[in-house]
């Protein structure tokens, strides 16, 4: 309403500057006209128009016309200008409250649900000690996932703040086939009812890099397809060597992802859905993680549909300018 105001009172300003320097134009000419005619100097409007005062009257009117009009365009393209920019902003923040909501509930539930499990076989163990050994051996499991899955969420939370502040992503010399072969190999063991099928060309060059990170970026999107899919789940990683980039896919035939929701999954505590209706759990951590490492080793990463259904992610890794400072620092020992 205030700007609706601002935009009439203003045009109602300008039109009304206009009329007055119209109107002031008009006496001037008249006042010169009878002045020179007084004065014998013209004798009819034709040539009272070629005189230079005239003209000189003209062109000072029509500068400050113009003047007037460019003013008016101005303020209400800033006006409209800022109006946009505090749309904008006033749905980020409405969107960025809400996800910070989603993350506080999210994180309360994933940090709750492993301590009260933890604490439920500590006290059984602690009141029954004659229990089976396959009781006590599936108990004991249980909470090992349990504080896995604790110390994963510290480190997301971790990781996610350093990459805030100090992230050092150039650190080691890494052999990514091998990184991502334990990955696999690992997540076999961890769902055996999955099938993970796994494809790489021997030629993957070293990387310069943080291991910990890469290490969280392919575990991360494999933990996603895991978690996004619906049984029978297969899951395709790729791993190759292309033009200049090493390049990692994976693909999932889980629930894939909308395309309105593809530019958003990689913002910080983004989830889909909301924390009410979702069946998964998550913090919204982790895509976020995935990018901004793999932003800090100079890669891309893109989402896109799965055929027939499902979602695939792509990370390529630029090999050169990661083994690009490999090579300088053997320059520098040398
Ligand atoms: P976290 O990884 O921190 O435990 P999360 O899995 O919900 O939580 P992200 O990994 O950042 O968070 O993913 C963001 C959102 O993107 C997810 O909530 C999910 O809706 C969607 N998503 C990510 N990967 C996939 C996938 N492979 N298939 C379908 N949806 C996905
Ligand atoms: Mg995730």
């Amino acid at each position: 309403a205030v700007i609706a105001y601002m935009l009439l009172a203003f045009t109602w300003w300008s039109v009304l500057l206009y009329e007055k320097n119209r109107d002031a134009f008009y006496a001037k000419r008249e006042l010169l006209l009878i002045g020179m005619v007084a004065e014998g100097r013209v004798s009819g409007q034709a040539a009272f128009q070629q005189t230079p005062e005239f003209q000189e009257l003209q062109s000072k009117y029509r500068a400050q016309k113009y003047m007037i009009m460019g003013e008016a365009a101005v303020f209400v393209a800033s006006l409209l200008v800022g109006m946009y920019l505090i749309n904008r902003g006033y749905h980020k923040e409405i969107q960025s409250a809400r996800q910070r909501r989603n993350f506080l509930l999210s994180i309360t539930h994933e940090l709750k649900s492993p301590i009260a499990s933890i604490q439920l076989v500590l006290e059984t163990m602690k009141r029954r000690t004659t229990l089976k050994p396959e009781l006590k051996e599936r108990l004991m499991e249980n909470a090992l996932s349990d504080t896995d899955r604790l110390h994963g969420l510290v480190n997301d939370l971790l990781l996610s703040a350093k990459l805030e502040t100090a992230y050092q992503p150039f650190q080691e010399h890494i052999d990514l086939s091998e990184l991502v072969d334990g990955i696999i190999d690992k997540m076999r063991h961890k769902y055996p009812k999955i099938k993970f099928v796994y494809a790489q060309d021997g030629n993957i060059p070293m990387v310069y890099g943080d291991k910990t990170g890469l290490t969280s970026v392919a575990l991360n999107l494999l933990e996603n397809a895991v978690k996004y899919s619906t049984p029978p789940i297969r899951i395709e990683t790729n791993l190759h060597f292309q033009t200049d980039d090493i390049v990692l896919e994976v693909a999932d035939n889980g629930i894939g992802i909308e395309d309105k929701e593809k530019k958003y999954i990689f913002d910080k505590f983004y989830r889909v859905g909301n924390e009410d209706t979702r069946k998964t759990k998550g913090t919204g951590l982790g895509l976020y993680i995935v990018a901004e490492i793999v932003r800090a080793h100079k890669g891309t990463i893109t989402v896109q549909d799965n055929h027939p259904q499902g979602t695939l992610f792509r990370i390529t890794l630029p090999a050169r300018a990661t083994t690009g400072q490999q090579e300088q620092k053997s320059l520098k020992a040398s």
